[in-house]
């Protein structure tokens, strides 16, 4: 077994003639915090969709706890669940109570039975500070509170591992902290995460590793004390004057 938990080896993605990612070999281990960093449509997104297979990886290989997920014989599902992710835009079924949003993928999925979901639902959305709002529905609630409901819901699958999109991009700014402290106490308790975020204190505080990403290549990466105060790199330098 592998020391890393996700392990890419010379990841490409084309859409069409745009190469989009050129090569990237990254490792991810247990419980380690991980922020991306870099320009928009520099390949981020598209970064993590590739690692749970949301993308198909035009060549190279996604090892997840192990398992090659690229190689098309795997059964991609088993191991997507077991990779929480979590969208600029919240992605909340509508038309569904918090409860239901919570329960509807582990109980389809029969990796639970429905007392069993509604027991961890309800676990998962007073971790977030939600358990008053079991019967809401998601247009009830501020954009943070939706976005908590996002992360609770992502929870309630149990994951290894937590990918997060630009997760406070959409909110109005005085909802980002309630976000970022859910996700920071979440890397306290040990999840493993990626981070893609233009949240440059979230990267210095809770990151163990900082990856700044440009046209589809690590162009840099290291502690948040080596990427933010010693950058090597002229793009780095050039990225982090514009956003710090
Ligand atoms: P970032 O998240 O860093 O802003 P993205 O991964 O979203 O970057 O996008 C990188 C590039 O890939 C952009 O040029 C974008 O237009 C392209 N791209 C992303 N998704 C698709 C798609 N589904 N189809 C075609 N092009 C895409
Ligand atoms: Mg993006």
């Amino acid at each position: 077994m592998s020391e890393f938990l996700i392990e890419t080896k010379n990841l490409y993605k084309y859409f069409g003639k745009n190469e989009v990612l050129k090569g990237l070999d990254i490792q991810i281990k247990k419980g380690e915090v991980v922020v991306m960093i870099g320009p928009s449509g520099s390949g981020k997104s598209t970064f993590l969709r590739c690692m749970n297979l949301l993308e198909a990886p035009t060549k190279g290989e996604v090892y997840f706890e192990g398992t090659n997920i690229a190689d098309k014989s795997v059964d991609v599902f088993s191991h997507r669940e077991k990779m929480g992710m979590v969208f600029q835009q919240f992605n909340l079924f509508p038309n569904m109570t918090v409860l239901n949003n919570l329960i509807l993928a582990p109980v389809q999925n029969k990796k639970m039975i429905k007392a069993e979901a509604e027991k961890k639902a309800k676990e998962m959305l007073s971790r977030v500070g939600l358990e008053d709002k079991v019967n809401a529905y998601p247009q009830s609630l501020s954009g943070g509170q939706q976005q908590r409901v996002a992360i609770a819901r992502a929870l309630t699958m149990q994951p290894d591992v937590m990918l997060f999109d630009e997760p406070t991009s959409a909110l109005d700014p005085e909802m980002v902290g309630e976000v970022l402290s859910i996700m920071q106490e979440l890397a306290l308790e040990g999840m493993t995460m990626v981070v893609v975020t233009h949240e440059m204190g979230f990267a210095r505080n809770v990151a163990d590793r900082v990856i700044f990403m440009a046209d589809g290549v690590i162009v840099e990466q290291g502690t948040p004390n080596q990427v933010f105060d010693h950058p090597q790199e002229q793009r780095t330098q050039d990225f982090l004057s514009k956003v710090l």
